[in-house]
């Protein structure tokens, strides 16, 4: 609250000099509105923003400077990048302007997803006949400062020998990326909670619907820990997409301390308003194992525009008391 407060001071205090009443507020003074506000430590995946293109919502994607600036403003901190592509852009922005822009605004790049070049399927030698082009985009990444890279997808894993397969992959994208100055990892959604067996065709059905489990059985993000090398390969851990998967993010941030580094902080719609997530006991779990780098990230807002939306998530933030 006192963050707030502060906020509202300096705000009326420009508002009494006059600065606020010009009709377009200087990147200087938006930059002097965020840094007030920005005393909490938690970014925003750009997604949030760039999912409401599909149902006309451009307001990011057609000014992306004044975009940043409005972020910052809100009182994000940092951001996570979504919409690279192999000729070096954000969307349709250069990553050098994208970079320019974000600093203008004072946001922090600190990560990036991007999904990895396998389109001859998720094995080792498929990867590595595209891993110039994964290199490239690990160059792109570290040109701009940035300190993490992520898949974001969920690649198809029906057996126990393809989560293997997936994790050769992981550790080999890993090690480019480790060379490049990145730290490498990979994002879930609700799929990896379920399970499967050796040389099985499909997932298993999850117990609680089957009744028993087949031997054998493995929950698929506990064979990509497993898989994978801790030196190459974290993970940013979804907390809704994990609830969605019917498991605990708490006891997942206490069961893999060491590889969770990071966390999406997710909701049905806007932070808080599901009542679903246990944010208070996550949050205070994540802080315990030192975890740092928090990233908002809002899908389709059926209640307003995204940047409402976007709006609501950080003031849930701001106003959390268990959020530092
Ligand atoms: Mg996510």
């Amino acid at each position: 609250m006192t963050n707030r407060r502060k906020f509202l001071k300096n705000a009326s205090l420009m508002a009494a000099t006059g600065v606020l009443a010009a009709k377009s507020a200087s990147a200087a003074t938006v930059s002097a509105i965020s840094e007030s506000n920005a005393s909490k430590n938690f970014g925003l995946q750009i997604y949030s923003l760039t999912v409401g293109e599909r149902r006309g919502d451009r307001e990011f994607s057609s000014d992306v400077p004044a975009g940043l600036r409005k972020i910052a403003q809100l009182g994000y901190s940092s951001i996570e990048l979504a919409g690279y592509n192999t000729e070096g852009r954000i969307g349709a922005v250069p990553i050098a302007d994208f970079k320019k822009h974000a600093d203008a605004a004072g946001l922090k790049i600190l990560s990036s997803h991007v999904g990895l070049p396998v389109r001859g399927g998720w094995n080792r030698a498929s990867f590595e006949q595209a891993s110039d082009t994964w290199k490239r985009a690990c160059d792109h990444h570290a040109s701009i400062g940035c300190k993490y890279i992520f898949q974001p997808g969920e690649p198809p894993m029906n057996s126990v020998e393809d989560v293997n397969s997936v994790g050769e992959v992981l550790n080999e994208a890993g090690k480019i990326a480790k060379a490049a100055g990145l730290s490498f990892g990979f994002h879930n959604h609700q799929g990896e909670f379920q399970r499967v067996v050796p040389r099985g065709r499909s997932k298993v059905p999850n117990p609680w619907l089957w009744g028993s489990l087949p031997e054998g059985a493995k929950v698929i993000f506990d064979g990509m820990v497993e898989s994978t090398d801790p030196s190459l390969v974290c993970f940013e851990l979804d907390v809704y997409w994990t609830v969605i998967g019917v498991n605990d993010p708490v006891a997942l941030l206490k069961k893999y301390p060491e590889r969770i580094r990071v966390l999406h902080i997710k909701d049905v719609g806007v932070l808080g308003e599901s009542g679903m997530m246990n944010f208070q006991k996550i949050f205070e779990t994540a802080y315990a194992n030192g975890i740092q780098d928090f990233f908002v990230e809002l899908e389709g807002n059926t209640t307003g525009t995204q940047f409402e939306g976007v709006k609501g998530c950080a003031d849930y933030l701001l106003n959390a008391s268990f959020v530092k």
